[in-house]
């Protein structure tokens, strides 16, 4: 399933494009998808005086960054600090997450400086505690998240959890005050028109089909014909393929879930999020929700479904995840289910840099919002050998990921385990009719 997501109705102008126009003979820097990566990329390079094309096989923006959940936060790292500290030792351990801090600051800055229409809320996100030892968990890292990079978070009480959420199911949790959301869509329009204005050329419905090395750079072949390029930037994240394979081999493409209640009333909504707040929850597979940017409805999830499940069966999957948190929305029909993909790295960390002779960021790991458009600067100035290029991440080595060809499988079994090992721990702490 892919389905059409909540966001395409913006009110916003789609980028304008001359689809009789032929591509250029030849430009500086090819850039290969549209998506976060590659439009911050070509906008930073566009700006420095390079020529850019952004060649995009389907619409602009029509990968993961036009279906996401727009939740925004530092986005630390998926192992967290203890796993983290075991890996890199403390120093470097600091130095990754401030990263996230550092991606955190430039996205919002963006954002109010080029006066970005993206519907940014910097509300804060609740996350819930299914179990006591998860909400001690979560004050541990909380507690280690304020002394040693001043992140502002508190622990809330089971009982005083009403006044962040309209649920009684966790056991408490965390509220991370630097956390918020934006419309996806709208933050690819507005990062389209700035690239574009720029200079970028921006090619929707261009799928590139073979890159390879030619006199002076690359040559890229597409339907519209050949585009000879110097430098050329891999920005096809979990949608990356044959053409684009120095980025397939090393990512694990994992399809996600999402569907949308229909409108709910204005009280309900209140009542749902009483702050306006994002929402995520512990557990090894979990529900991440929110309001819609208008805060007319919620939007829902997850890898909750099996890999491959139509819109029907994501919509039951999610309609019993969802009961059980707000019993309220039970009969509450779901109107939009969609998917995408998101691209899982071996060491759990997005990377960036030149391999196997090409530019490349990606693998995010399912926080991207940010992390891409941050990562997509970082490498235009790497290109352009500007200051200010190094990142943390840059020593990381970009593994390629074993039996790559069956990751999908692999990681869709592995998510089956998680979602089974989730049920007996709740049982376990919870009884049995948790
Ligand atoms: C359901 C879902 C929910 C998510 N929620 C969040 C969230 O709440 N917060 C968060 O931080 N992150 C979230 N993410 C992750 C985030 O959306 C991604 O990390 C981010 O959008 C990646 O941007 P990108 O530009 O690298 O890739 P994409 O947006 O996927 O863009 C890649 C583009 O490359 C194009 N492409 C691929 N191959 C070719 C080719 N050969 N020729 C031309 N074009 C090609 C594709 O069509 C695609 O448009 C979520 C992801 C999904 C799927």
């Amino acid at each position: 399933m892919r389905g059409q997501s909540i966001y395409w109705d913006t009110g916003l102008p789609e980028p304008e494009y001359d689809a009789a126009a032929p591509l250029p003979d030849r430009v500086d820097i090819a850039v290969v998808g549209a998506g976060f990566t590659g439009l911050s990329t070509a906008l930073h390079l566009a700006r420095a005086g390079r020529s850019v094309a952004v060649l995009e096989a389907g619409r602009i923006g029509a990968g993961a960054s036009s279906r996401n959940g727009g939740m925004v936060g530092p986005s630390f790292h998926k192992l967290g600090s203890a796993g983290l500290l075991a890996r890199y030792g403390e120093t470097k351990t600091l130095a990754l997450m401030r990263e996230g801090l550092l991606a955190l600051d430039h996205f919002e800055a963006l954002i109010h400086e080029e006066g970005l229409d993206c519907d940014l809320q910097m509300r804060g996100r609740f996350r819930g505690a299914r179990t006591d030892a998860d909400r001690e968990s979560m004050a541990r890292e909380c507690d280690w998240l304020g002394r040693n990079l001043g992140l502002e978070t508190a622990i809330v009480a089971q009982a005083d959890q009403r006044a962040e959420i309209g649920s009684d199911f966790y056991r408490g949790g965390a509220i991370y005050h630097r956390d918020g959301g934006v419309h996806p869509r709208k933050l690819v329009l507005e990062l389209a028109r700035i690239a574009a204005e720029a200079g970028a050329l921006l090619v929707p419905a261009c799928p590139v089909t073979a890159i390879r090395s030619a006199p002076g750079g690359v040559e890229l072949n597409t339907p519209k014909g050949t585009l000879r390029a110097t430098e050329v930037v891999l920005a096809s994240n979990a949608y990356s393929g044959r053409p684009t394979r120095a980025l397939a081999k090393r990512v694990v493409p994992i399809e996600t879930f999402v569907v949308t209640t229909s409108p709910l009333p204005p009280g309900q909504m209140a009542q749902l999020t009483p702050r306006g707040r994002m929402f995520g929850e512990s557990g090894r597979v979990f529900m991440w929700y929110r309001p819609t940017p208008d805060g007319t409805r919620f939007i829902f999830g997850g890898r909750l479904a099996r890999a491959g499940a139509g819109p029907e069966a994501c919509k039951t999957v999610f309609g019993r995840a969802v009961t059980r948190v707000f019993p309220q929305l039970e009969g509450t029909s779901f109107d939009h289910a969609w998917s995408g993909r998101i691209a899982y790295t071996p060491d759990h960390s997005p990377h960036l840099g030149k391999v196997d002779g090409v530019w490349l960021a990606g693998g995010y790991c399912g926080s991207g919002v940010t992390r891409s458009v941050y990562l997509g600067m970082k490498l235009a100035r790497r290109i352009l050998g500007k200051p200010g290029a190094d990142t943390a991440l840059d020593d990381l080595p970009f593994d390629t990921v074993p039996f790559q060809p069956f990751s999908r499988q692999g990681a869709a079994l592995l998510s089956r385990w998680y979602a089974w090992a989730d049920a007996r721990d709740l049982r376990r702490a919870r009884g049995p009719s948790a």
